[in-house]
């Protein structure tokens, strides 16, 4: 990793990392997964400015850029890329799908109205975010605070939005 770099780390997840790509899209960074990626598709994100996270010992001998991690559990997983320094400087937490990847943008709550539950519309005023693509309302509740509370017990740091 360049030293200068001042916008966070963009990455490409290898196949099998599927809960460490929702969690690092949690924490806002963009990172594309998908099952399977052709070996010139991974080439093409690599020349792109992506770093490639794999578990793979094979694929690191293919690409000597990747990022190698040991081990099998996301919390750990999340530690190892923190302790590397890719989470410096970080992205904004909760700030893109975690299916599509795509940033949330604000939406008014009152267009979520049928969509989410009604206390939610009356308690998060603003705070109501949409997905543009697959359309999915996130909001700030006790689901993100459970989110929050694994990240802190992980020992990940991240700025609380
Ligand atoms: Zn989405």
């Amino acid at each position: 990793m360049e030293a200068s770099r001042n916008s966070p780390c963009r990455f490409v997840v290898d196949t099998m990392l599927g809960r460490l790509a929702k969690w690092l899209r949690l924490l806002g960074f963009d990172t594309l997964y998908q099952q399977h990626y052709a070996a010139t598709t991974l080439h093409s994100f690599i020349n792109d400015g992506r770093c490639l996270v794999t578990r793979s010992r094979k694929r690191l001998e293919e690409f000597s850029e990747a990022v190698c991690l040991n081990s099998e559990s996301v919390g750990h997983q999340l530690g190892e890329l923190q302790d590397k320094g890719l989470f410096s400087p970080p992205p904004e937490p909760f700030s893109r799908c975690i299916r599509c990847n795509m940033v949330l943008v604000e939406t008014d709550p009152l267009a979520a109205k049928g969509e989410v539950p009604d206390y939610v519309i009356h308690t998060t005023a603003t705070k109501m975010r949409q997905c543009p693509s697959c359309n999915r309302y996130y909001w700030p509740g006790t689901h993100r605070a459970r989110m929050e509370a694994q990240l802190h017990h992980w020992g990940i740091k991240f700025t609380p939005p």
